[in-house]
């Protein structure tokens, strides 16, 4: 049965969902599993959507604890966001009336330390598709006072990590009049956050 969520509430299901991570998370019986994908047959209704790296440390629906078809999850090195993300988040928010939509980027991120390396070093190059990936995360941080003055590696990594998110966001709004629409429209929110791998703790940004 289809029930509508709103984003405060899709929201303060993903900060609970964490806290359960942090805590072990639910347990599911195989019964619980059964019901769930038989309820779930005829269609499904995600309440939020997440933009994640690919990276196999961070499985949004393990981090939020959240069952079968809670999430419409797209996932993607860096969580970077062009055309095919766009698409997908705009089926989930006009098909699927998801009312959250999170972009989670997180600490240790291989993309954006190779796309760091090659911001600082312009003679780094990797394949032709790569260097797309890497492009689109060193626009988040063109222009980026605090990144160009970090003194450490380690800072401009920090730094970039969330520019990303912040540029996935707003890319997402520019680039989709359906997205924008229903943000103004109160339908959908759109979020930003870090998952710590070392704590396992989402911090929300803003
Ligand atoms: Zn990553």
């Amino acid at each position: 049965m289809e029930t509508t969520v709103v984003p405060k509430e899709a929201l303060r299901r993903l900060k609970a969902g964490n806290e359960r991570f942090l805590q072990g998370g639910h347990s599911l019986t195989a019964l619980d599993l059964e019901k769930m994908r038989g309820d779930l047959v005829s269609g499904q209704h995600p309440f939020a959507v997440v933009i994640a790296c690919s990276d196999s440390r961070v499985p949004p629906s393990l981090i939020f604890d959240q069952d079968l078809g809670d999430l419409f999850v797209i996932r993607v090195a860096g969580n970077v966001v062009g055309p095919s993300q766009v698409a997908s988040v705009e089926y989930a928010v006009d098909v699927l009336r998801s009312s959250l939509v999170v972009v989670v980027g997180h600490t240790g991120c291989g993309a954006i330390g190779a796309a760091v390396k090659a911001i600082l070093n312009p003679d780094v190059h990797y394949s032709p598709s790569m260097d797309m990936l890497m492009g689109r995360i060193s626009e988040a941080v063109h222009d980026d006072g605090a990144f160009a003055q970090a003194p450490s590696l380690v800072e401009k990594c920090e730094i970039a990590g969330r520019a990303n998110v912040r540029h996935a966001l707003e890319n997402l709004v520019n680039l989709s009049d359906i997205i924008r629409d229903a943000e103004a429209a109160g339908a959908v929110k759109l979020v930003g956050a870090q998952y710590d791998m070392a704590s396992g703790v989402v911090q929300w940004m803003d």
